[in-house]
């Protein structure tokens, strides 16, 4: 009996010696892993669209020519799913606009990837966007310039997005409800100017609260069928326009509808 104790009690001790060399080796490690996991499972939880929306960046928007790297990193940064409603947020990084109440749309993301990259814009910038609608486009500037100023026709359009951006943080966006054909006298003169809405001829105004060397990007044409995407630059006070191709964007409305 003795001996069998003494055997076991030697055995038990060699296990625990073998144990606690085990768990001083690897204990660094096995924390380490443990550390990562909770990190990538915290990630995945916050953000449950990374994987689509890396998709949406490298397919439909890289994979379309678009090369800006400041324009690629914030499609890939901004969590598109939060600019729609709730039953959209899974088709939020499809490649096709989406309905954002009052018959208006959020802009496919291709265009909206390439109406910012057109704008060439810098860090030091400040643009004004005609046509709020979600903030979505008012975000993806507000991440690459310094002030964004954007104006919305529709009431709930404006009081939804302006709440929205608030809510998200961005504090060098300004939102005004009115008719943006008449731009923001305030503020300007602007680096860059987008129109969101298709119109049948460039806002006088607007072309005033243009910067000299300034750009302007507008979908141009009818307002009931496809327009062109025109890029306007303005030279000693004059555009000069280039055209990218065409695109469908509901109607600017108001004052642009009166005059052509
Ligand atoms: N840029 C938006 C999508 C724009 S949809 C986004 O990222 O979600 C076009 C928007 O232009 C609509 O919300 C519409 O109400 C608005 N709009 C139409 N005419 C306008 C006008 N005259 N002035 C300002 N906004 C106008």
């Amino acid at each position: 009996m003795r001996g069998i104790f003494l055997r076991c009690s030697i055995n038990h001790r060699k296990i625990m010696a073998a144990f606690i060399l085990f768990i001083s080796r690897y204990l660094p490690l096995l924390a380490i892993f443990c550390l990562l996991l909770g990190n990538f499972s915290r990630l995945l939880a916050a953000d449950p669209y990374a994987q689509k929306r890396q998709t949406m960046v490298e397919k439909d928007i890289k994979g379309r020519g678009v090369k800006d790297k400041k324009v690629l990193e914030v499609m890939g940064k901004i969590q598109r799913h939060l600019f729609v409603d709730e039953h959209l947020k899974e088709k939020a990084y499809a490649d096709h606009p989406l309905p954002i109440g009052e018959g208006q749309t959020i802009s496919q993301p291709y265009v909206v990837a390439l109406m910012t990259e057109a704008l060439r814009l810098k860090n030091t910038d400040r643009v004004l966007e005609i046509g709020t609608g979600s903030g979505y486009q008012a975000a993806v500037l507000a991440e690459i310039v310094k002030e964004v100023y954007t104006i919305e026709v529709r009431k709930s359009l404006t009081d939804m997005a302006t709440k929205r951006l608030i809510d998200l943080g961005y504090r060098n966006v300004k939102v005004k409800h009115a008719d943006g054909y008449f731009g923001w006298e305030e503020y300007a003169p602007f680096d860059a100017i987008i129109i969101t809405a298709a119109a049948n001829h460039i806002p006088p105004p607007l072309i005033k609260q243009l910067k000299e060397g300034g750009r302007l990007i507008v979908p141009l044409g009818s307002t009931v069928y496809y327009q062109v995407l025109t890029l306007a630059t303005k030279k000693k006070g004059e555009l000069s326009v280039e055209q990218m191709g065409s695109v469908a964007f509901v109607p600017m409305i108001g004052e642009v509808e009166k005059r052509r």
